[in-house]
C-alpha cells in the first residue's frame, strides 16, 4: 500500500487552543474591554475582577493582569 500523497496538509489548521492570549496589565480590577477595535472588536463591556487579580474577557479571550505595582480602586 502507498499512501497517496495528495492530502491536504497546505494550510495550517486552526485551532481552538488559546495558550497565547493577549495579556493586558491594567491598574484597575475594573477593566473596559471592546476587543481592540475593528474586525475583532466586541460590543464594549467591562469585567470585574472582583477580589481576583485577572479577568479573561469572555468576548476575546483577553486576559487582564492587575498590575502588582498599581494601587487597586475602591480602596479608599
Ligand atoms: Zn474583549
Amino acid at each position: 500500500m502507498i499512501a497517496p500523497k495528495n492530502t491536504k496538509v497546505s494550510s495550517p489548521t486552526p485551532r481552538l487552543e488559546e495558550t497565547e492570549n493577549d495579556v493586558v496589565m491594567v491598574n484597575s480590577t475594573y477593566v473596559k474591554c471592546d476587543g481592540g477595535g475593528g474586525a475583532l472588536g466586541h460590543p464594549v463591556t467591562w469585567l470585574d475582577m472582583g477580589e481576583d487579580t485577572h479577568v479573561i474577557c469572555k468576548y476575546c479571550d483577553r486576559v487582564f493582569k492587575l498590575d502588582p505595582n498599581a494601587v487597586p480602586g475602591g480602596h479608599h
